[in-house]
């Protein structure tokens, strides 16, 4: 049995992209080799002694490393506690980085009952095509360099091919700010119109952190959501609805 990190594991509503609004139980990798600047998890980039275990009103500290099927019982045992199977409700492995731990990342995938989704920055396409295969759902994070310095765009490229290649249910989910250009909204365009123009694409205006730029304006929003349209791309804009919530 595989080992790993977790930063925390909790149950909530998914506040993004196709299952918006779903219930989800939440699984966060340790460690993460981004550094996003609209990060709001910046405690999961380096591994911690110990995890964070949040039941209904109470939070549990619990020592990493922890094996996958311990990991499972934990999720089972929450997903108990609200009259809830672990087969009736998907679980979100995201992170930090599953690609960071892709044996432990997998392993934990294969033993969960229930469909599993994998939120990833596709920054490691080996261990994406590794793993990709264990997983019902993708959610890959195209990263725009106004937003980061490092270039991933050959990373995400290859992450995306492979998942189309051995269709695997993805979708493309790309953060925006006011500091975005039509260049970078274009240039993820060009590659998905070649690639396939019926993935799925959630253009997701940044919820603001303290150090992050601001929000895209409407109009931004609207001008590139309609260039993707004119394309028959398909693109919708859709926020982070946890934080509208305040759900975690
Ligand atoms: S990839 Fe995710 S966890 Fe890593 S820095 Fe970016 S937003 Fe934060």
């Amino acid at each position: 049995m595989f080992t790993g990190h977790l930063d925390e594991i909790f149950f909530s509503i998914q506040g993004e992209g196709r299952d918006l609004g779903r219930p989800h139980v939440f699984c966060r990798l340790g460690g993460c080799p981004l550094r996003c600047v609209y990060c709001d998890t910046p405690r999961s980039w380096k591994e911690q002694k110990q995890f964070e275990l949040h039941g209904c009103d109470n939070t549990q500290l619990v020592d990493n490393p922890v094996s996958a099927d311990k990991v499972v019982e934990y999720l089972t045992q929450l997903l108990a506690v609200y009259d809830l199977s672990a087969a009736q409700v998907c679980l979100s492995l995201t992170g930090g980085e599953a690609l960071q731990q892709p044996e432990f990342a997998a392993q934990i995938a294969s033993l969960w009952p229930g469909s599993v989704l994998l939120e990833t920055s596709g920054s490691d396409a080996d261990a994406f095509k590794e793993i990709a295969h264990q997983f019902d759902m993708v959610s890959l994070d195209w990263k725009t360099r106004s937003l980061m310095s490092k270039q991933l765009f050959a990373q995400h490229q290859d992450c995306l091919r492979h998942a189309v290649s051995e269709q695997i249910n993805t979708q493309l989910k790309m953060v925006l700010s006011c500091d975005t250009t039509e260049l970078e909204i274009n240039e993820m365009y060009d590659f998905v119109a070649a690639l396939s123009a019926k993935l799925p694409i959630f253009l997701q205006p940044l919820t603001k952190v303290p150090k992050s730029p601001a929000p895209p304006t409407s109009a931004q929003m609207l001008k590139w959501l309609t260039i993707g349209v004119q394309r028959n791309l398909d693109v919708r804009v859709v926020p982070q609805v946890h934080p509208i919530l305040e759900a975690r």
